[in-house]
This record gives structure tokens, sequence and C-alpha cells, in this order.
């Protein structure tokens, strides 16, 4: 039975009511106790009472009481999922802290620790993951999942949860209906099908398909109760035979017509745009055989394929051996396809009792049989760190993560082998780059080619399940951006959006220099609302964009005409410094002639009365004090670059010959050094900041610009020093002023630095 039918439930009695609840409870237990579950029945009495009382009087939008929906979740969770005591009673009480006056600390006092944590979980992610906007969906979901990876249990109980709701829809108001058909249909059962619980998947598409097409449901519904006599014919053709040979071989097993779910046949004339009589493929068999020798399954479902296609014509290319290689969600079985006497291709599915569990109840059935010490459970952690690596990434837009995550929970696998054997699983439509950035970051930004099957393939070559792949990298390879238009794999997107982050950062910098320096000759304030205009103006998505474009020159301001009048009254803080203004750099001393230059020996960077014996590279702009490395230019000149400066990466690996150690000297001159300082806005800071840093002293302050962002303020500040050493200093006293998060220098061609 599924739902509990309840259509008269306001003529009954309480005290109907009432033993139709505890003979609802005594099902959740009976069929506990059937299970291979630790017996503790105590528990769970105690969490059914306490649930009771807390939802009692209260009613569902059907009229029935409340606590039948736990029940019900209970049941869920326990006869079809699998689960034990402990998610019995989370799903018991899950509602009770959102609903009722009772804190997570009660259930923790009453329950202990860890019912408690998973009510906590299932509260927190209670509310529709649909909100009003797009991105708190895509944060709603962020939760969901990083409360998963704590336990998945939380995720198995709110797929209980979901289910029940979707079985009992019927009495929501249409338009919640809808909604909450799509959530379902867009979220759970993705994920359903990811924990590889394909028996809730499936009705949990058939239910959203239900509610978001309600005519075209029910016709298919309806033609397939009208050819159900034809189909059963046609099965008992194709299906003697094969049973024949199963009871020659003496076993013991269950074999049926499997029907293909409304929803896919439904999916299937839609893509191939065939009508239901051409849907050939109705009906799959499915064999499950009996065997207490795990050992002895893989040899018997090859002898039932053997017997099977003894008697039919086997489709050349629709075998698929998931018992060698088990999908990521842990199922395993053998398909094949062969043509039925009426002339169609038929799936004949092939496992055994323990596959059969598995299929249908995922992950939990690996608990019931606890076979290979955890190696079933290292499956799901692999999923699960493909995750977190995602939700690791210290900047992702929310909305990137939903739609990469999304791609993921869709997308069927192909199977690859490393050269070492290593098995990959990714999605289909992965390339060689998705196989490199799944290996690591740094192979994935830096591989130029892969090999095939021993052949040479570009980047974007896509591959087939069983290749062997092997990535090749250069040192002097860069990240692309159009590597994004054949990544497949979500952490391979994930990955290749932070490394181009970083590639970027210095065009960026410069471009917003430039912006602000238009915008301060101009004597106008750098407001949001003139950045966005710029934006719209210049048709970029996005801040950093429109840096960037400036930065490259692919933009130039030149002709834009700024219809904002002048800043007024100057502020505080402008009184104090020109804000705003770019700094001048001080002119350039000029570059006396280099001496011979002796590649094995130090070169000393010196600075004389007549000048320099180096120059600062345009790139890095490092300062004395930095770790810098030489590199001898085309004009024979030594050219001192950061060593965290990307492009002396690049001169490095490509120029060797040209690269020299180097040492300072004795500074005579004063440098400028950019200081990124972060903090929360509190009343007075600013000022404290600026009085601070004024009154510091043997520094020469040349700009300062201050962003608000509501209580973040964010403020670069230019400085002209002799060495590293001073900017240090202030940076340590900077810090030290209450509600200052961060101040740190921020050198030209690295990231801007954060707390
Ligand atoms: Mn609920």
């Amino acid at each position: 039975m599924k739902a509990t039918a309840m259509t008269e439930e306001h003529l009954m009695t309480p005290e109907e009511e009432d033993r139709l609840i505890e003979r609802e409870f005594n099902d959740v237990l009976q069929g506990y106790l059937n299970s291979n579950h630790r017996k503790k029945v105590d528990i769970i009495e105690r969490a059914y009472r306490f649930a009771k009382k807390a939802h009692s009087g209260i009613r569902r939008r059907s009229g029935e009481p409340y606590i039948l929906h736990p029940i019900a979740v209970a049941k869920i969770a326990s006869q079809e999922i699998g689960l034990g005591s402990t998610s019995i009673c989370a799903a018991l009480l899950h509602d009770v802290v959102e609903d009722t006056e009772y804190t997570v600390e009660d259930i923790e006092r009453l329950f202990g620790k860890k019912i408690a944590r998973i009510v906590a979980g299932l509260t927190k992610i209670s509310g529709g993951i649909f909100g009003d906007q797009a991105s708190a969906q895509a944060e709603n979901f962020r939760k969901l999942l990083l409360t998963m990876s704590e336990d998945i249990r939380v995720v198995l109980i709110k797929m209980a949860d979901r289910l029940h709701n979707m079985r009992t829809l019927g009495s929501m108001a249409p338009a919640k209906q809808y909604k909450i058909a799509g959530e379902t249909l867009y979220i759970y059962a993705p994920l359903a099908h990811r924990l590889g619980l394909f028996e809730i998947k499936t009705e949990l598409e058939d239910l959203s398909f239900k509610y978001e097409h309600p005519h075209a449901y029910e016709r298919i519904a309806q033609q397939i109760r009208e050819s159900e006599a034809r189909r059963s014919a046609v099965y008992n053709d194709f299906s003697t035979p094969i049973l024949k040979s199963l009871d020659r071989m003496g076993l013991n097993y269950d074999a049926k017509a499997r029907l293909k779910s409304v929803y896919s046949i439904w999916r299937k004339m839609e893509t191939k745009h065939v009508p239901f009589e051409e849907v050939y493929d109705l009906y799959a068999m499915r064999i499950i055989f009996d065997c207490d020798d795990p050992s002895q399954e893989k040899a018997i479902c090859w002898n039932i394929y053997s017997a099977i296609t003894d008697l039919y014509r086997l489709h050349p290319d629709r075998t698929r051996d998931w018992i060698s290689n088990p999908k990521a969600n842990g199922y395993q079985a053998l398909h094949l396809t062969v043509m039925g006497p009426d002339g169609n291709w038929v799936e004949v599915q092939i496992r055994s009792r323990r596959m059969d569990e598995i299929a249908e109840k995922g992950f939990a059935a690996h608990w019931k049989y606890k076979i290979g010490e955890g190696d079933e459970e290292s499956e799901l952690n692999v999923w699960l760190r493909t995750i977190k690596d995602i939700l690791d990434d210290p900047n992702p837009n929310a909305i990137d993560f939903l739609d990469t995550l999304k791609l993921n929970l869709f997308a069927s696998e192909i199977v690859v082998f490393t050269p070492k054997g290593e098995l990959i699983t990714l999605p289909t439509e992965s390339t060689v780059l998705d196989v490199a950035f799944e290996l690591h970051s740094q192979i994935g930004t830096h591989c130029i080619a892969g090999k095939v099957n021993h052949k040479l393939v570009p980047l974007s070559h896509r591959l087939n399940s069983g290749d062997q792949v092997e990535v090749l990298t250069s040192q002097s390879q860069t990240p692309k951006e159009e590597w994004m238009g054949f990544l497949a794999t979500a952490k391979a997107r994930t990955r290749l959006r932070a490394a181009l982050r970083r590639e970027q950062q210095p065009m960026v910098d410069k471009g917003h220099e430039i912006l602000n320096k238009f915008l301060a000759d101009a004597e106008v304030e750098a407001t949001n609302e003139i950045i966005t205009k710029m934006m719209a103006f210049y048709k970029v998505t996005s801040r950093d964009a429109l840096y960037y474009k400036l930065g490259t020159g692919e933009l130039s301001l030149d002709g834009y005409i700024l219809k904002e009048s002048p800043k007024t009254e100057p502020s505080l803080l402008q009184k104090i410094f020109r804000i705003g203004r770019t700094a001048p750099r001080p002119a350039e001393p000029p570059l006396i002639v280099p001496e011979r230059i002796n590649l094995k020996e130090t070169y000393h960077l010196r600075f004389d009365d007549s000048g320099r014996n180096f120059v600062f590279a345009d790139c890095c702009r490092p300062i004395p004090g930095d770790d810098v490395m030489g590199f001898v230019n085309d004009l024979g000149q030594v050219e001192v670059h950061s060593l965290t400066c990307p492009r002396a990466q690049v001169l490095k690996a490509g120029h060797g010959t040209r690269i020299v150690s180097t040492s300072w000297d004795e500074v005579r001159e004063k440098f400028l050094a950019e200081i990124h300082i972060e903090g929360v806005d509190r009343h007075g800071i600013l000022q404290e900041l600026t009085q601070m840093i004024s009154n510091h002293l043997n520094i020469d302050i040349r700009s300062l610009h201050i962003d608000t962002d509501k209580e973040v303020f964010t403020c670069r500040l230019t400085v002209l020093v002799s060495d590293t050493e001073v900017v240090n200093q202030l940076c340590e006293k900077v810090r030290k002023i209450k509600g200052v998060q961060n101040a740190a220098r921020v050198a030209d061609g690295s990231e801007t630095p954060t707390a």
C-alpha cells in the first residue's frame, strides 16, 4: 500500500482516528522487526509517543492528523530504503523542531546527539529549494549537500519525506502542486538516481510528470492498460524458452517483465518523436537468482547470458557489464539485448538477489550485507568527495554551482582507464581535458593534448567508455577561456574557472586602475551606479569582465561620455588624501650600462647615483625585499621579476638559459607598493584607519580608494616605500585596528590576498 488512503477521515471519531494511527505505527514497527537490523524497539516507541504528543491537534491540509505524515516517512525510510532505528526515530521526529515548540536541544536531551543532528539537518533543509530568487535555490541546495556529506541519512530521510509529500500531493493547492512537482523532477529524482534509489527515482518522476502533464500522463497510462493483453502474450512467447533453460540449470530464481515507467515512455516519445505504438522496448525482462556464495555470482550471470544468447540473436553493442565495473552509485547487473520472436529488441537484466537489493534500495542495502569491509561505501565517498570539491572552491558563483551540479546529476556515465589501470567514472561527453582536471588542477591547466588508446588526440577529444587515456602536459601551457566549451564534468569546470580567475587577475587590476584614473580625471566618484551604466554601455555582465577588457585594451574609454557632474564637497578622507587618483609613478632613473652578466653568479641589483644596473619588469613591479629573479632580455638588460609573477614562470620554463639569480644591494630609491585592506565598516573605523596611516612616520601615501558594500569595506592604498620591510610593518599596524580583517600587500601579477 502506498499513500494512507484517508478520504473520509473527517467522519472518524477521535477513538477511530487514534486506532488508525496506532495501526500505522505498528506497521512500521513490524516491518523493522522483520528486517536484519538490531532490535532497538524502545527508542522507536519513545520517539513515536513524543512526536505524536508534539503534533497533537494539528492536521495536514488533507484533514488527516499530522502524525500520520512522520509515520509514513518512517515507514518509507525503513521498508523502502532499508534504514535502521536511528533513521526511523529521526523520520518520526523530522518535523517536530520545524513545526512545534521543541528545539534541537530537546531532541538531543531525549534521544541523543546522533538523532538530534539528523533532525537538525532535516530542519535546515525543510524549506522549498526553489526560493523566489534563483541564487537562493543554489544556496539552499548547497546547504542540503553540505549537510548530506555530514550524514547521508539526512538526505535519505529527506528523500522519504519528499516521496510521501509527492504521494499525497493531490490535496495541495494546484499552484503549489506545480512548484513541488517541478522541484522534485529537477532536484530530488536525479539525486535519488545518484544515490542508487531507482524505485524511488522512478516513482518521483512518474508522480511529478502526473502533476505537470496530467493529460499526457492519463493518455499513456490508458494506452498501457489497453495494450496489456497483447503485451503479456508476447512476453510469454519470449520468456517460456528462457525459463526452461534456467530450470535445466537448476537455479532458484524470479523472472518478471519490467514495464517501462510512464515518465520514461513519455520521454522516449518526446525525444525520439515516435507514437506510443512505436516504443518497442516497453518492457525489459528481469531475472533475479538466489546465490549464497558471492564469489559465484559473476559466473552464474554469464551462464544465464550464454543460455539466452543460445536462444535469441544478440544485439552486438548493447551488452552492459555492470558487474566487473559497477556504476558509481553501486549498481551491479549484467544487461543484454536480444531480438524477440516478434522481431523487436528486448532487454534482459540479470542480477543476483544481493545485486537486486542494492539496485532497489541503493547504498542503504550495503549496510545490510556489510561485505568487503566498507568497500562499497568508498564508491559513495568518491561521489561525496566530488561534491565537496565543488563546494570547496572558495568563490563559486551560486548559479554556476547549481548548473554544474545539475549537469553531473543528470549525465549518465562512462568509465575510462589511466595508463596505470585506474578507473575513472565520468559523465558521457567527457573529454581528455576533463580527465586532466579530474587527476589534478595543475595537470588540467597545463594539458596540451592526450593519447587515447595510444593515439595522439587534441584535448577536446570526446571519450568513450573503455578508452585508455594518457594526459600530456607542458609547463608553458596556460588555461584558456574557450576550454569551457568542451568540459563535461562539474569538477573540471569549477577548477578551470578558478584557474582563469587567477590568470586574469593582473589584467583585471590594470583595468580597474585605468577606470579609476578616468573617473578621477573627470572628478567623478566611482559609484555603483556609474559602473553599472558603463557595464551596460559596453555590454559586459560583470565588473571583472569590464576591468579585464579595459586592462587588455579590448575596450577603450575613449569616447565614453560621463553625464554625471563632478563631485561636490570633499569628504574628510578626501581632505586627508587625494582620493581616487592613481599615483604617478616616480620618474625612472636612467639605466646604467649593464655590466657583463655571468649567469652562474648572483647578480647584485645596485642603485647608484647614476641610476640602476637593472630594470623592473612591468608585469609584476617587484620592490626591494621581494623574492625576485633576473631575466636577461633582448636588450641585454637584467629584467627583475617577482618569483610569484606568472610571466616569470613562463620565462623560467621557456628561457632557462637567460635566468640569473639576484640579490638586492643597499636601496636608495622609493617604490610604489599597493596594500589591500578589508574589514567590517563599524562607525568611525575609516577615520581611525586614515589617521593611523597618515600619522605613521616615513610613509608617503600616494592614493587611497575605499569601497563599501553593506557592512564590508575594502581599501586600496598606494604608498611610496624603500622596501618590503616597511610595508610589512605598516600592514601589521593596520591589522591591529579593531574591525580590520586583513591587510596585505598586493603584488602585481598575484592574486588579491584574502583573509
Ligand atoms: Mn515532512
